[in-house]
């Protein structure tokens, strides 16, 4: 089996080739190292590699791997669903929160977001496919949404993140980023810079509708 570090390199390049196949600036497309389920042994290898962005979906595994890593310069990106009795805890250990999907939790993450720190960095997580069973605000509630959460002092709004239904054909997985991506275009609301958007089973389809942030997990670290 490659290392994590060859399977790094590979993921860059991948990168790379999907911003130049469809027109986007190079280096624009940031990779977030999605590392759940696995151990800090696994962080520090990506980290060695050159890694500096990582994402957590559960709080206490992430705050144990933080404190395993207490003196790596990492980048903490919460992605996962967020009860409103964890917002203190994002608030203080993470640089950005990606799944948020209320006013009532980023305003709360604005209150507990440590006076010493920058702005927290988030996403508002929209539902796109409009499945049930996912999190994430409609794309009804964006435009509201955004205006209110724009005002809060602590948090520094950037953009949009989305799951999608998965799907195999690559032209099929880009049709709900089209239309988000649309969606955030109308708004017209400044400093909106930001869409994580993509996994490893749709990386190019979400370069190509103009990721600027792909999370990947497997292709990195293997099965979970
Ligand atoms: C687990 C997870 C990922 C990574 O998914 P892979 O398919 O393993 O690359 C990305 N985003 C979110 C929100 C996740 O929960």
């Amino acid at each position: 089996m490659n290392s994590i570090a060859q399977r790094l390199k590979h993921i860059l390049t991948q990168i790379r080739a999907g911003e130049r196949a469809y027109n986007r600036q190079p280096g624009s497309v940031l990779l977030l190292a999605v590392s759940k389920t696995k151990p800090a042994e696994d962080i520090a290898a990506a980290y060695q590699a050159g890694q500096r962005h990582f994402g957590e979906n559960y709080l206490q595994e992430a705050l144990k791997k933080q404190q395993e890593l207490g003196s790596y310069d990492i980048s903490w990106h919460f992605i996962g669903p967020i009860q409103s009795n964890k917002t203190k805890a994002l608030a203080t250990h993470f640089a950005w929160v990606h799944s948020v999907d209320s006013l009532k939790i980023a305003q709360r993450l604005s209150a507990q977001r440590p006076p010493h720190l920058p702005p927290l960095n988030i996403c508002l997580q929209v539902n796109i496919s409009e499945e049930a069973s996912k999190s994430g605000i409609s794309l009804d509630e964006l435009p509201q949404l955004c205006e209110q959460i724009a005002k809060l002092p602590n948090l520094r709004l950037r953009g949009v993140m989305a799951i999608p239904a998965p799907q195999h054909d690559i032209e099929q997985q880009r049709q709900p980023y089209k239309k988000l991506y649309q969606a955030v275009a109308q708004l017209g609301q400044v400093g909106l810079d930001t869409f994580s958007f993509g996994m490893t089973g749709d990386l190019e389809a979400a370069i190509a509708e103009g990721s600027t942030i792909v999370r990947i997990g497997t292709a990195l670290f293997g099965e979970r």
